[in-house]
């Protein structure tokens, strides 16, 4: 195996992984953040995301020498005298303005190393980002010594790691066949189908896939709700559809909406991508409509529960909250659906209190403004008129029931996730509202 010279930029969720991961295969790798202490706090082997393996992996590859941080794109460029082969860009793509992806981040840090970079290097764009970006890549650069190449990242927050390092496939993308064939022999050792094609179809993999689970989500939502309307169990429905091969169960549990910090600006990204070509993409329209749909749905539901009637006033009623990040095994609240709920209660008038195992009661982050955060559970349930399950936890399982059905003022528990054993919870006292099911 070649040992290649490695930089990576961004130290986020993929960054770190991709930096980690690389390590591990026996690269060398350096890495590189705009977040000072970030850096400080890597370079000593704290990583502060909650990744199983991701601490170790980042130890490991610092102990072997084989990993370093380093302060901005320019001196991860110049951190060898030979320079690196390779340069991963893994910043932030964010919703921009109309809801395009903003490509800024990516754009400031092709003009830092432009000149920086050795010849013969390839810059691999990891982030997610539109058709056509690897060709404005190239145009920014202008260096023809330099390959771009697209090589989009499609793990999971939660089990980024295991999902690096056992992928279902790569896809690498570029106009130079040699520059993408070294990227993806960076993989060769992971074993993983490799789709080695264009740089504007390897970009569109990764929108099309996203909007796809979307699109699942979404229609799985809508099919709940016929559930609840017509008296069917949407647990059974999605095992009798799961079954079939071409569906497969994955994706198939409805939720209170879909979110996270890639599902909704990848979206909107697609959407815009259509609109620029001219393309009505209605399909990923009403994904998104009914994402939203969904949220004031189970607002509504609480509604019905707690007032016993629909529009009833929700003005200063207690609710306590079970789960705030964006999905179980993440302490990433970014776009989560669990906090759009909130906001929305809270427009309503709720007093919010919130239980979240990844989170320290005191934790700021601008979108917890609605939510007293506490440290336990039956905390979050006193004196509540309904709990409501938002993330899928699976400790939330386990809770002591009867204890919660002593702290609240009404043994109501609407469960977004469809997550508890409605027997428990009823056995408790409790009335337990899920989605789809009766
Ligand atoms: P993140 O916010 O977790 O991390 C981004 C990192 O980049 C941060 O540490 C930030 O400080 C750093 N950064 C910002 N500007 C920089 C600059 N100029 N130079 C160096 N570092 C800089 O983001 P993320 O979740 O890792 O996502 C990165 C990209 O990967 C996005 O395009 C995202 O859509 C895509 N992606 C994310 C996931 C996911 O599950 N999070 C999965 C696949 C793809």
């Amino acid at each position: 195996m070649f040992v290649r010279r490695i930089a990576v930029i961004g130290t986020g969720y993929v960054g770190l992984t991709t930096g980690a991961c690389l390590a591990s295969l026996g690269h060398d790798v350096v890495c590189a953040d705009v977040d000072a202490d970030k850096v400080k706090r890597l370079s000593q082997g704290e990583v502060d995301i909650l990744e199983p393996g991701l601490a170790e992996l980042v130890a490991e590859g610092i102990a072997a020498g084989r990993l370093t941080f380093v302060l901005g794109a320019g001196a991860a460029v110049k951190h060898t005298e030979l320079g690196p082969e390779v340069v991963f860009l893994c910043v932030p793509t964010p919703m921009g303005v109309g809801g395009v992806a903003d490509l800024s981040i990516v754009e400031s840090v092709i003009e830092e190393v432009r000149d920086l970079l050795p010849t013969g290097a390839v810059v691999v764009n990891k982030s997610t980002v539109p058709v056509g970006t690897a060709e404005r890549t190239e145009e920014l650069l202008v260096r023809d010594d330099v390959a771009v190449v697209s090589n989009p990242e499609f793990l999971r927050e939660g089990s980024a790691v295991y999902d690096f390092l056992n992928p279902d496939r790569i896809v690498v993308g570029g106009s130079k066949q040699d520059a993408a064939e070294r990227v993806a022999a960076l993989y060769a050792k992971l074993g993983a189908p490799t789709v080695l094609t264009d740089a504007p179809s390897a970009e569109l993999v990764k929108y099309a896939a996203n909007c796809f689970l979307a699109m699942k989500l979404s229609y799985v939502n809508a099919v709940a709700e016929l559930c609840d309307r017509l008296g069917a169990d949407i647990t059974d429905v999605t095992e009798g559809m799961g079954y079939d091969k071409r569906i497969g169960q994955a994706f198939l549990n409805p939720g209170p909406g879909w979110g996270g910090s890639c599902l909704p600006k990848d979206t909107s990204a697609m959407l815009q991508l259509a609109d620029a070509a001219d393309f009505e993409f209605r399909l990923i329209r009403a994904t998104i409509d009914t994402n939203t749909r969904q949220r004031l749905r189970m607002v509504e539901k609480v509604r019905l529960a707690v007032t016993g009637k629909r529009g009833g006033s929700l003005s200063h009623v207690k609710i306590g909250l079970l789960g705030l990040t964006f999905k179980a095994g993440t302490d990433d609240l970014r776009d989560s659906p669990a906090l759009a709920v909130a906001a929305l209660l809270r427009q309503a008038g709720a007093e919010l209190t919130g239980y979240d195992p990844a989170l320290r009661p005191g934790v700021q982050h601008s979108e917890l403004a609605p939510v007293r955060v506490v440290a336990d559970p039956y905390e979050a349930a006193e004196e509540a008129e309904a709990l409501i399950v938002l993330t899928e936890w699976p400790e939330f399982r386990s809770l002591d029931w009867n204890r919660l059905a002593g702290a609240v003022r009404k043994p109501i528990v609407i469960d977004t996730r469809n997550l508890l054993d409605p027997a428990v919870a009823r056995r408790a006292g409790f009335e337990w509202i899920g989605v789809g099911k009766h």
